[in-house]
C-alpha cells in the first residue's frame, strides 16, 4: 500500500527531486536541483496567471504575535496544529498557521476607497503546521508549507463574480498542469466547538458559494465538518493512483476576520463599510501540487515543467562540441537542457536513462557536419533531423505556450 508503483515518494527518491533527513526533521522535506526546477516553474506559472488576473504580489513575515493570531481566531480555534510560541523580549511570537492575518493587516495599512476593491492581495508563501511525526511522509504531509494564497477584499456584491473568477482559474490551471479534479465539494460546519459561532454569517457565506457552485454547472457534493473556522469552503478535491483523496485548491467566502480585523472601506457615501475576504488557493500547497504531479504524470511531466526538457546525445566523442552548442543554445533561450556524453554508456543506454525528459536529441557524425539535430520526442515519436535552431524554436515554443502537445 505504501509503495505504489507511482507513488510520489518513490518516485521522488529514484527522480531526485527531494529527499528529507532526519536530522533536519520529519515533515521538512528539502528540494533537490531538478526538483527545484519543477517547483520554480510551477510558482512562476501562478504568478503569472494571477498578476492576468489582477493580483498584486505581496511577502509578509512568517513570524506573528500570538496576538494576532488570537484576534483572528487561529489560537482559540486552530491551537493544536500551530507550533509551540517562541518566546522573546517579553513577547510570544509563533510559526505562523496560515497567511490571512498578514493580509487583513496589511489592508487595514492605510484607508482604503470603494474604487480600490475588488483589492486581490497574494503571496507565495511559507507557513508551518504541528503535524505529529506519526503521519508525516514525502510531501503530502509536511510541517512547513509553500502556501500558494490570495486574499481578496471585496464588497458584499462582488464576492460572487470574485469567487467564480477564483474558480475560474483553478479549472483553467488544472487543464494546463494536466491534472484532473476527482470532486468538487462544499464544505459545512459539522459539530463540535471548533468553528466561530454567528449563524447568520455562516448562512450567508454558504448561499453565496451554493450559488457560484450552481452557476458554474459543476457537480459538487456537500461535506459536513469540512469547513475552516471561520467559514464554509469550495474544495477541489484530486485523488492519488490508489483512489485517496485529497484537497489541493480552495475558495472560501469569509465575514469573520474583517469584522475581528476591524477592515474596512470608504463607500461611495462618504461612509465606513465593512469588506468581506474571499480566501483563494489555485494550487493549494507546493508541496501538494508537485506531489499530485509527480503521480499523476509518473515523473514525465508536461515539457513546460519537466525538470530536464531537452537532452543532447553525440554518437561519439567527436559529437560532443556540436552537442555543446546545442545546450548552449538551449540555455540562452531559457531551457533546461544537458549533455549525456558516450562516457555515459551507449547512445540506446543513454535514450533509456532520459527516457522521461521530453527531448532527446542525437548527433552523429552527419548531423554534426550539417549543424543538425535528430530529435526522438519521450512519446516515441522520430520527426527527423533538422537544423539546430530550428529545433531550439520548436521546443521554446512547446515550453513557453505550455502545451502538452510535444510536437505541433
Ligand atoms: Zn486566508
Amino acid at each position: 500500500m505504501t509503495d505504489h508503483l507511482t507513488d510520489h515518494r518513490r518516485l521522488g527518491r529514484e527522480l531526485e527531486l527531494f529527499g528529507t533527513d532526519p536530522l533536519i526533521g520529519a515533515g521538512l522535506p528539502y528540494w533537490l536541483p531538478d526538483g527545484a526546477a519543477v517547483r520554480h516553474s510551477l510558482e512562476e506559472y501562478v504568478r503569472d496567471v494571477e498578476r492576468k488576473a489582477g493580483y498584486r504580489h505581496v511577502y509578509s513575515p512568517v513570524l506573528g504575535k500570538r496576538e494576532m493570531y488570537e484576534i483572528s481566531g487561529h489560537w482559540a480555534h486552530y491551537r493544536d496544529d500551530m507550533f509551540p510560541p517562541m518566546d522573546l523580549g517579553g513577547e510570544q511570537v509563533v510559526l505562523r498557521p496560515s497567511l490571512c492575518p498578514h493580509h487583513a493587516v496589511m489592508f487595514r495599512s492605510r484607508a482604503r476607497g470603494y474604487r480600490e476593491l475588488p483589492y486581490r492581495m497574494a503571496e507565495l508563501g511559507p507557513m508551518y503546521r504541528a503535524e505529529l511525526s506519526g503521519v508525516l511522509g514525502g510531501l503530502t504531509r509536511v510541517r512547513a508549507i509553500q502556501l500558494n494564497d490570495a486574499h481578496v477584499f471585496c464588497t458584499l456584491d462582488q464576492v460572487g463574480e470574485e469567487a467564480a473568477a477564483a474558480l475560474g482559474l483553478i479549472r483553467r490551471a488544472y487543464a494546463d498542469l494536466g491534472i484532473e479534479a476527482a470532486r468538487f465539494r462544499l464544505s459545512l460546519p459539522g459539530g463540535g466547538g471548533k468553528y466561530v459561532a454567528d449563524p447568520g454569517m455562516w448562512r450567508r457565506a454558504e448561499a453565496m458559494l451554493t450559488e457560484v457552485l450552481d452557476a458554474s454547472g459543476l457537480e459538487y457534493e456537500p461535506a459536513e465538518g469540512e469547513a475552516a473556522f471561520y467559514g464554509p469552503k469550495i474544495d477541489v478535491q484530486v485523488a492519488d493512483p490508489a483512489g485517496r483523496e485529497s484537497t489541493l485548491s480552495t475558495v472560501q467566502v469569509d465575514f469573520h476576520q474583517p469584522e475581528r480585523f476591524d477592515l474596512s472601506y470608504i463607500g461611495p457615501d462618504g461612509a465606513r463599510h465593512r469588506p468581506v475576504m474571499v480566501h483563494r488557493a489555485i494550487i493549494g500547497s507546493v508541496e501538494r501540487a508537485v506531489a499530485h504531479l509527480i503521480e499523476a504524470h509518473a515523473g514525465a511531466f508536461p515539457a513546460w515543467l519537466a525538470p530536464l526538457q531537452l537532452v543532447a546525445l553525440p554518437v561519439t566523442d567527436q559529437e560532443v562540441p556540436a552537442a555543446l552548442e546545442l545546450v548552449r543554445r538551449c540555455a540562452e533561450r531559457g531551457l533546461r537542457a544537458d549533455l549525456a556524453d558516450p562516457s555515459r554508456g551507449t547512445l540506446g543506454a543513454r535514450i533509456r536513462e532520459a527516457r522521461l525528459v521530453p527531448y532527446q536529441a542525437v548527433i552523429g557524425p552527419r548531423e554534426a557536419v550539417d549543424s543538425l539535430a535528430a530529435p526522438r520526442l519521450r512519446d516515441g515519436r522520430r520527426p527527423g533531423a533538422l537544423p539546430v535552431p530550428e529545433l531550439v524554436d520548436r521546443v521554446a515554443a512547446v515550453a513557453a505556450s505550455r502545451s502538452h502537445e510535444l510536437w505541433a
